[in-house]
């Protein structure tokens, strides 16, 4: 049994619940369900099937529902992409995938028509265009004949692109049994009921808001609202007009969100959980949010795409005394440990990797046989993070292993360093990277984005001075006007890295 087969039951058990909420739009579980037998239908007749791999490149929107469930439940394999990639980004997936069929929204439709010319079946919202079939018009010449998913637990189906963050995206596999795991999980963790409401405002083809939000939604028959984009504004209209219960977002969402001047006039008494993950929330930002948004109900998820993104929860109750830590407790159906090099338990206090295991975690990289053995050892994934616990059994994420910088021997962890540097009055944005240094391996540089007025290298050095270590203190400075981020907001370090090489060069 799949995705789609729990959304038919949803249908048969509540046909009248209301399941989506979209630009003024309604769509109960039933209305729902008629349209992705409609379109699965519709999607047969053009020859995709078993195992075919279909992108979805569309914003948050009904049409994503519909799409996602019908490829589902044509047992073909989801693959959803960030609606913000460029055209090259696209095609890359586009080749790596070896998609059968490409599923678009016409407000992203002139960036990828040129697709039509690949053998691609390609399919768009609204009307056709050379080479481009209209959904709307499939999905109305299409039978409402019922149609069931004949896949199994371990068999997969969606494959999700990581962000790229740390180099090329990697296709991360999912099977039925690692979706179902992660969105029955999150839906107990977060108390969730067929009254909740979940506002999706975080692009969907993530795997945080795909498998922790949308996916236990629907399996727990609640309601969706959609949100195509963020805006402080709208999140603050949305919560309080739709009364919503649960809301994900990255920190960046919420810092802004509270900023906004008339945050206290809204009336947000309806959320349970204000969710967040991808980065920390300090002390002071903790506060700062529990007093804009009159809550104490902070809960915050980490994960990465390969856990599905099962890992850990730092509950609401934790926030005061450790905010900034990624909690102590697992979530359900998830182990975490830290080791040393040699795979043993670090101890407290001592740095180790992040290792995570449970049935949420992927099958393995698509395409990468190597990859997906270096990142397995003894049955746990490797997560590629830095990270300590501390006495009281508490895991606190330090950095990313790719980003730490390796000079004269020594190891430096930038987040450290960016943190001191963030409290600098004129500095708005940093980011600290290691380049290559002919005598030490690699030095310390940081990309900084000043706010109000001027600030120099000397200046920003002797602010460090006393506050880390001189060996940490970059050597190097680089003022940029913004810093490069992918379609998520994250951070593009390795682009920073590389434009040093080509400089350089
Ligand atoms: P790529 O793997 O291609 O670099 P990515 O960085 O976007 O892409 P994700 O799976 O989205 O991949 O990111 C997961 C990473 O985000 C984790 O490994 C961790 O470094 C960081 N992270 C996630 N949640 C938290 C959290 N709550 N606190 C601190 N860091 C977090």
């Amino acid at each position: 049994m799949n995705g789609s087969e729990l959304l038919a039951m949803q249908a048969r058990r509540s046909p009248d619940q209301e399941a989506i909420v979209s630009n003024g739009n309604r769509v109960t579980y039933e209305e729902w369900d008629v349209k992705v037998n409609q379109l699965a239908n519709g999607l047969a007749s053009l020859g995709v099937g078993v195992g075919d791999k279909v992108i979805l490149h569309m914003p948050n929107t009904e049409e994503f529902l519909y799409s996602y469930f019908a490829v589902q439940r044509l047992d073909a394999v989801i693959v959803p992409i960030n609606a913000k990639l460029v055209y090259d980004e696209i095609l890359y997936i586009v080749e790596h995938s070896d998609a059968k069929a490409f599923l678009t929204h016409e407000l992203l439709f002139p960036q990828v028509a040129p697709l039509a010319d690949s053998n691609l079946v390609c399919l768009k919202t609204g009307g056709a265009d050379d080479g481009w079939r209209s959904m709307e018009a499939l999905i109305k010449a299409s039978p409402n004949t019922p149609r069931t998913s004949t896949t199994k637990e371990d068999d997969e189906v969606a494959l999700l692109y990581t962000s790229g963050t740390t180099g090329k995206p990697k296709g991360v596999l999912f099977t039925n049994r690692n979706i179902q795991t992660v969105a029955t999980m999150m839906a107990i963790e977060m108390k969730m009921e067929p009254g909740s409401r979940v506002l999706h405002m975080m692009p969907l083809s993530h795997s945080a808001p795909l498998h922790l939000f949308m996916m236990s939604t629907t399996y727990v028959g609640a309601t969706h609202i959609l949100a195509p984009t963020f805006t402080p504004d709208l999140l603050l209209n949305l919560v309080s007009k739709e009364h919503v219960t649960h809301f994900f977002g990255a920190p960046v969402a919420y810092l802004l969100t509270a900023k906004h001047p008339n945050v206290k006039e809204y009336d947000l008494s309806s959320m349970q959980y204000w969710v967040y993950g991808g980065a920390p929330l300090g002390t002071e930002e903790v506060k700062f949010l529990k007093e804009q948004f009159q809550t104490d109900r902070l809960m915050c998820v980490y994960g990465l795409t390969e856990a599905g993104p099962n890992g850990t929860l730092l509950l609401p109750e934790e926030h005061d005394l450790k905010a900034g830590s990624i909690g102590r407790r697992p979530a359900l159906n998830s182990e975490i440990d830290l080791v040393d090099e040699n795979g043993q338990p670090a101890p407290p206090g001592e740095v180790g990797e992040i290792v995570l295991r449970g049935e949420g975690v992927m099958k393995g990289y698509y395409k990468d046989p190597e990859k997906t053995h270096e990142v397995f050892r003894n049955g746990w994934l490797y997560t590629g993070d830095v990270g300590k616990r501390d006495e009281e059994g508490f895991f606190w994420v330090i950095d990313r292993k790719k980003d730490m910088i390796i000079s004269g021997g020594v190891n430096i962890f930038p987040k450290e360093v960016e943190e001191v540097l963030q409290t600098h009055p004129s500095v708005a944005e940093v980011a600290v990277v290691g380049i290559p240094h002919p005598d030490w391996g690699e030095t310390v540089k940081a990309f900084v984005v000043p706010q109000k007025g001027e600030t120099s290298s000397e200046e920003l050095s002797s602010f460090l001075k006393g506050k880390v270590a001189d060996y940490k203190i970059p050597r190097v400075y680089d003022f940029l006007e913004a810093l490069p981020r992918n379609a998520t907001g994250k951070l593009l370090k390795h682009q920073l890295r590389q434009s040093e090489v080509v400089k350089e060069v």
